[in-house]
């Protein structure tokens, strides 16, 4: 038994296969830096705005209904069986890698050092470093909505990248890298630590970006050496569920904190990231996933009960299913926030906008690259296009009977696990004082 695959590297098989059959085509959202609003791409949807100044401004975001049409049917009864099986990590693994093996004889190596060795994987270890598996990246290049809105923000900023050095946070496949290198950059340093920094050397190589171009480094960001002391753009993908979740973030600040330019000039692309909740009705799913555990065959298996209404869910909300407006809950400014920042509270209120019931609350983020000619960003909202972070679900202990214009006070707080900081603990409490429901309580939740 010891070839079986680990549970994780189940996740990630079936994540993709979920991801692949809704990857279609991209919501890129563009900007205007005066005005800044939402452009879908012509073959897409009038889905509601969701990107605007405001929005990046974290004011509320009304969630429009009925004129959403076109919009993809993101049925999530059809991906029931993707229940709790997709809060894979993006990055946990990688540091176990490198406390475990190999790769730390390869830290700081280049392409002209590295040798081109026959590696035989395991399951074992796509388990200790899930990243060096082609699946998790064929995944997130396929999700278009993110990576073409790197590639736009980064083509159409040519001016940002021309001649400068650039550094490529957790590099991947070294997508972002290319992308850099293409716009113009004098150097690009892409760094990660998993052994898919492997095949990136032989990516990069194979398109035409030799040493001059790109240098491929396999090694912790925190234990690399980089062969220059400051670098002008930072690029990187770190983002988690729920936004948070892996504390890739912490490495990105640890780059900017080293090595971005301390004379003001500095750019990260990314550099403005915005969490919002709002209210869902989703009964049916619900039933399917806590009630459950009521009647198992006859057996009453409540106990499973507690600790599944614990788990916040990842994945697809319908848009039909939100019953409020939309408010933020976290503002980051890449360029400027503290690793401490991860670890945060907020009061929200949230107004009902139509007669429903409320079995849950939708955690999704936003992103945008704001240093640009043109801000340019993407959503993970319920009301855009699919992306693989899908939406963050946090199921209520109790039913609420929620009438149009009512309102839900709730607090938020998140820390990382203090034994495992990869993941969260968040704490939802909800007071709704209306008509039909008058309630209050608290929910622990752990994103794992
Ligand atoms: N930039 C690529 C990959 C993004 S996924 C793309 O856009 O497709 C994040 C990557 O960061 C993973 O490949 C992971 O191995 C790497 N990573 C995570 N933590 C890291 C760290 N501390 N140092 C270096 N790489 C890291």
């Amino acid at each position: 038994m010891k070839d079986e695959p680990t549970a994780k590297r189940r996740q990630i098989i079936l994540k993709t296969a979920v991801g692949n059959q809704d990857n279609n085509v991209s919501t890129v959202v563009e900007t205007d830096s005066s005005s800044i609003e939402h452009q879908q791409q012509q073959s897409l949807s009038s889905s509601s705005p969701t990107i605007t100044k405001e929005s990046m401004e974290g004011k509320v975001i009304p969630t429009p209904h009925g004129d959403n049409d076109n919009l993809p049917t993101t049925n999530v009864i059809a991906h029931k069986t993707n229940v709790n099986i997709t809060n894979m990590t993006k990055q946990e693994t990688a540091t176990k890698i490198f406390n475990n093996s190999s790769s730390d004889s390869k830290k700081g190596t280049n392409v002209e050092e590295e040798e081109e060795a026959e590696v035989d994987r395991t399951s074992k270890d796509y388990y200790f470093d899930s990243y060096a598996h082609h699946a998790i990246h064929e995944e997130m290049l396929k999700d278009e909505v993110r990576t073409r809105t790197y590639e736009m923000a980064i083509k159409h900023n040519a001016h940002l990248f021309r001649n400068k050095i650039v550094l490529d946070v957790g590099a991947g496949t070294g997508i972002l890298s290319m992308f850099a290198s293409q716009a113009g950059a004098k150097h690009v340093y892409a760094v990660d630590c998993s052994s898919i920094a492997e095949q990136a050397r032989q990516i990069v190589q194979k398109n035409g970006f030799g040493p001059d171009k790109i240098t491929v480094i396999q090694g912790k960001i925190e234990e690399i050496e980089l062969p220059v002391l400051e670098v002008d753009v930072i690029v990187s993908e770190w983002m988690g569920y729920f936004l948070l979740y892996e504390s890739m973030l912490d490495t990105v600040i640890y780059a900017r904190d080293k090595w971005l330019v301390k004379d003001g000039t500095g750019v990260v692309f990314p550099d403005k990231a915005v969490m919002y909740i709002c209210a869902v009705e989703d009964g049916q799913i619900k039933k399917d996933r806590i009630d459950f555990w009521n009647n198992v065959y006859g057996f009453d298996m409540t106990p499973i009960q507690k600790i599944a209404l614990q788990e916040p869910v990842v994945d697809i909300v319908d848009s039909k299913a939100v019953v409020s407006d939309a408010v933020p809950i976290l503002h980051l400014d890449i360029l400027t926030c503290r690793k401490e920042d991860v670890e945060f509270a907020a009061d929200f209120k949230l107004t009902a906008n139509r007669n429903d019931y409320i079995h849950g609350l939708v955690a999704y983020f936003e992103c945008a690259f704001t240093q640009v000619h043109k801000p340019i960003g993407f959503s993970t909202s319920p009301f855009c296009r699919y992306t693989h972070w899908k939406q963050t679900i946090f199921y209520l202990p109790e039913n609420l009977v929620i009438c149009d214009k009512e309102k839900i006070t709730g607090h938020i707080t998140c820390k990382p696990n203090r034994k495992n900081r990869r993941d969260l603990d968040i704490g939802i409490s909800i007071l709704v004082d209306g008509e039909h429901s008058k309630s209050s309580f608290s929910v622990d939740y752990r994103l794992r």
